[in-house]
């Protein structure tokens, strides 16, 4: 991988330049751009410097990896996974198969959870199930004073979260265990999650089979995590907190009702970028 690649008017091989790989992408069926992004990773050079070097030819070592990055692409296998890292708010994450690839309709998530930060200092936030970290760490990032705390019930998601944690200097308290018994006895101002939704059976779930089924699916109609996050919340929450749920389209509704019956003030729902409903919160009561 360190290896750049041979100077294309150095021996006479045929070879493979990286105009004639970006065709073989395309044969592949895989993205011109996640050809390029994949091709920089491998090489270890920018886009930039790809245009520019079209007729470098790749090491042998360098074309035999090309070609089962391809394979794995074209299989379906997330970029993200492929070159290890993704874009998240702003934030290069490690990403790993362990966690899911942060998606950019989360963002509607953390934007809404600046908003209702508590504005007293070092207010708590919370995030439940956070895998990459990603949500908790553009908190902490767009919110330096707070305390941010992220759990998640597999340890190796947490070691990725940690690991984000570090390369960007972001202080966070991880803490393993599922949902709300990874912090018995805290109370936070504010909860975030961002938890598995996808129904069992859903038609979705193939296109997805790369990334951990658990921060998927929580099996049945999908609302189970859902359920235990609302359920348990009113022992976790400060007076005036909120508690800010991702969910699927189609789901708002019953969480709106889930909330309503634990005791919730009023429900609201945003719509992501798409226009599909994406999150539903709540205020626990008291402030
Ligand atoms: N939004 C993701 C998807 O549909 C699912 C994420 C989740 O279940 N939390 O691909």
């Amino acid at each position: 991988m360190s290896a750049s690649p041979e100077s294309p008017d150095s021996p006479a091989s045929p070879g493979l330049s990286i105009a004639k790989a970006l065709v073989q992408a395309r044969a592949s069926g895989v993205a011109r751009l996640d050809a390029q992004l994949l091709l920089a990773h491998l090489l270890q050079r920018n886009r930039a410097w790809l245009l520019a070097h079209d007729d470098a030819v790749l090491t042998p070592p360098q074309a035999v990896a090309w070609t089962a990055l391809l394979a794995r692409r074209a299989a379906g296998e997330p970029l993200a996974y492929l070159v290890g890292e993704c874009e998240f708010r702003g934030l290069a994450l490690k990403v790993s198969p362990a966690v899911l690839v942060p998606r950019p309709e989360t963002e509607l998530l953390v934007e809404w959870a600046l908003e209702r930060l508590p504005s007293a200092p070092a207010a708590t936030v919370i995030d439940l199930g956070t895998g990459s970290g990603a949500v908790a760490l553009a908190v902490k990032n767009a919110a330096p004073g707070a305390k941010v705390t992220a759990t998640d019930a597999s340890p190796t998601a947490l070691a990725v979260a940690q690991a984000n944690a570090e390369r960007h200097a972001l202080a966070l308290t991880l803490s393993q265990g599922d949902w709300w018994s990874a912090v018995p006895g805290q109370r936070y101002g504010l909860a975030l999650s961002n938890p598995p939704y996808i129904a069992a059976g859903d038609p979705h779930l193939a296109a997805l089979v790369h990334e951990p089924a658990t921060a998927l699916t929580p099996g049945g109609d999908g609302l189970d995590a859902l359920r235990r996050l609302i359920d348990g919340a009113p022992a976790h929450l400060q007076p005036g907190a909120w508690l800010l749920l991702e969910h699927g389209h189609d789901q708002h509704e019953a969480v709106q009702a889930l909330l309503t019956a634990c005791g919730f003030g009023q429900a609201e729902t945003r719509r992501d970028l798409a226009g599909l409903a994406r999150c539903t919160g709540a205020p626990w009561p008291g402030a």
